[in-house]
């Protein structure tokens, strides 16, 4: 039987973070002995980029990083499952599996993940309704409610100043009428490194439960998302005001 690392009590508030794609085995494991280190790590293996020539992931080589740095130090793994033909060879290193914004709608995908006895994160869609987003989260309901964990990063608007728009109505509203976990991705909803703690503290506020933030050793140097990644130090401060503002809102930090 797995355990669930997300399965935090309703008071705690946790912190998953780490670099948009695994980039080498040096990136993550200065990630790893960092101060304030997060042991729920992110970081993606297979990358789904809007363009085509964009890096798209270190596949398998990134899998062997991960087992590689999980064999030295213990952490709790997430990345992104793109395909359903992945979901295999992620498993041995994969504690919970996050469905990316543009495959939300892919129920195909939903459905092999229901199979296995292993948490999602499951993205919004860039325009889905929160209806839709919940009808995606029927397709996992094998999964029990415990291990659905709905993730906010940001849907389209008219507005092009900022990557997404934060809408963290949709977490006030699913945090009062369903049962799951809503964790909110400030790098992808802002997309740029100055507002992303801003927008870390206005969702605990919001009252989620966690947040998932891209953190890059050196941002000017990585191969996805560089412009949105906060660097450690910028982590770190971020961490410590977050264990000032959690007990505003009844809330304790675990990271
Ligand atoms: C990511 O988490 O790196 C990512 C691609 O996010 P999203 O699916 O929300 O765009
Ligand atoms: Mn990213």
């Amino acid at each position: 039987m797995e355990t669930n690392p997300l399965n935090f009590r309703p008071h705690e508030l946790f912190v998953i973070a780490g670099p948009c794609a695994v980039e080498s085995e040096n990136q993550l494991r200065t990630i790893l002995k960092s101060d304030n280190k997060p042991t729920l790590i992110r970081g993606g293996i297979h990358k789904m980029r809007t363009n085509a020539k964009s890096f798209q992931g270190m596949g398998d080589e990134g899998l062997s990083i991960v087992s590689q740095l999980k064999k030295e130090m213990p952490f709790d793994f997430i990345t992104e499952v793109t395909d359903a033909r992945q979901i295999e060879t992620l498993l041995p290193v994969t504690s919970v599996f996050q469905v990316g914004a543009r495959n939300m709608y892919n129920y195909e995908l939903l459905k092999e993940l229901s199979k296995y006895n292993r948490p999602v994160i499951l993205k919004r869609a860039f325009s889905a309704t929160i209806s839709e987003w919940l009808g995606a989260a029927e397709y996992l309901f094998n999964l029990g409610e415990k291990n659905i964990i709905l993730c906010e990063r940001g849907v389209r608007s008219f507005d092009n100043k900022l990557r997404n728009l934060l809408d963290l109505g949709s977490v006030i509203y699913l945090k009062k009428n369903t049962p799951f976990k809503i964790i909110v991705d400030p790098s992808h909803s802002m997309g740029l490194t100055p507002y992303v703690c801003d927008a870390a503290y206005a969702a605990v506020a919001a009252g989620a439960d966690g947040l998932i933030v891209e953190v890059h050793p050196e941002p000017a140097c990585a191969l996805s998302d560089g412009q949105q990644a906060l660097n450690l130090q910028q982590f770190n401060e971020m961490i410590l005001k977050l264990k000032k503002l959690a007990p505003v809102f009844e809330k304790e930090l675990r990271l």
